[in-house]
């Protein structure tokens, strides 16, 4: 198969692993740099242009689209779509998931279990919005936030209203979540393929800090999980679409929570913390699925 994948850098490890996968499975693969292609997006055969040329004849595409630059590589990702090659994730799935709020709604609406959370425009209704979510401690969110920049524990109810009422007065969404104390700084990646969890790791928080993220010192082990969060876990990936998902899980009293679904899981971490050959699983997965004009929306939507 001759397939593309779209990532900013070639030297980035997951980027790297897949085109070895690839390469190994005896697949043709080529990285494209997202923000170096061009369309001509209104002639009546859509095309891609990449380094002067036109770029034809591929059977599929791996979107590894950064938070920052979602915007132009959906529709970077669209335009591929659109000449029938199959993505991996497709673009809608991904536009979806990384928008926190809507992405919530949608796993709400399919009853997977989520934390309590609020979210309101105006400091006039801030006192209203804690005592829904339970009171404090409270977790708040920049919804534009990524690798725990922007995520707020607050322990006291003044603490809380302060915090809220600084984001909004600096225009900011947020989000308002009851805390989950029980997870005790930790959280679980699910890597999911297809139906199926390929592995899964947890991160622990550093000593005195509640967020697990890697990035803020966080570290990740190998850890078994139950049929219930195996279930949650695909099902989150599912609903918002996407094929292949890091599905962030805590564990709280009331059974497993999903935080937030990942459309561009990073590889390094869970193929550490598992050994398991993940992008392989990638590449196989593509084989089994990928046939011309696969994609359920061709760029609609
Ligand atoms: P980001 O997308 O920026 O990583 P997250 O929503 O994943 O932000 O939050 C960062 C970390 O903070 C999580 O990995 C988790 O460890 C912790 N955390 C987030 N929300 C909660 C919560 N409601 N209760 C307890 N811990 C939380």
């Amino acid at each position: 198969m001759k397939i593309a994948i779209l990532s900013r850098k070639k030297s980035y490890y997951s980027t790297r692993r897949l085109v070895e996968a690839a390469e190994q499975a005896g697949h043709e693969i080529q990285v494209i740099d997202t923000l170096r292609v061009y369309m001509d997006i209104a002639s009546h055969r859509p095309g891609i242009h990449y380094n002067g040329q036109a770029l034809t004849g591929f059977d599929a595409v791996i979107p590894r689209i950064g938070a920052s630059i979602t915007f132009y590589g959906t529709a970077v990702l669209r335009q591929f779509e659109m000449m029938g090659v199959y993505p991996l994730n497709e673009s809608v799935a991904i536009s979806r998931s990384r928008d926190k709020l809507r992405s919530l709604q949608l796993l709400s609406r399919k009853g997977i279990g989520l934390p309590v959370t609020g979210y309101a425009n105006s400091p006039d209704d801030i006192q209203d919005l804690l005592k829904m979510v339970g009171g404090a401690p409270v977790v708040i969110k920049l919804l534009e936030g990524t690798q725990g920049i922007g995520v707020v524990l607050a322990e006291t109810q003044k603490a809380a209203e302060s915090v809220i009422e600084a984001f909004m007065g600096l225009d900011a969404n947020i989000l308002v979540q009851e805390y989950i104390k029980e997870a005790g700084g930790a959280d679980i990646r699910c890597f999911v393929i297809g139906e199926r969890v390929v592995a899964a790791m947890k991160r622990q928080a550093q000593e005195g800090e509640f967020r697990s993220n890697l990035h803020r010192g966080g570290s990740a082990s190998l850890i078994k999980i139950t049929p219930e969060e195996r279930s949650t876990a695909v099902r989150a990936a599912k609903v918002m679409g996407l094929n292949v998902a890091g599905v962030d899980l805590l564990r709280s009293n009331h059974g497993p929570v999903v935080m937030e679904v990942n459309s561009s899981p990073g590889l390094e971490g869970i193929e550490d913390a598992s050994g398991e050959d993940i992008a392989a699983k990638i590449i196989s997965f593509i084989e089994r699925n990928a046939r011309p004009n696969r994609t359920l929306t061709r760029g609609r939507g």
